[in-house]
């Protein structure tokens, strides 16, 4: 059987952070993909490391 779970940086899977200008991509030394929100360093509500995927979030503010 194929592995077709590999998550990719730019992969769906995390919603709306995906293509969120607020979002910060990590990578952990066993290839796991975070998002770091960069409001949640001026704003409490929002998540550090927000649960993804986001489905719905004020403050996504689409890429240009
Ligand atoms: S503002 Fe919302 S959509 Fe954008 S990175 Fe933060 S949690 Fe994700």
């Amino acid at each position: 059987m194929s592995d077709a779970q590999q998550q990719k940086p730019n992969s769906p899977s995390a919603g709306l952070c995906a293509d969120c200008l607020n979002a910060r991509r990590t990578e952990s030394a066993h290839g796991s993909v975070f998002i770091l929100c960069e409001l949640s360093l001026t704003d409490p509500n929002f998540p550090k490391y927000p649960r993804l995927p986001v489905l719905t979030c004020d403050g996504y503010q689409k890429k240009p």
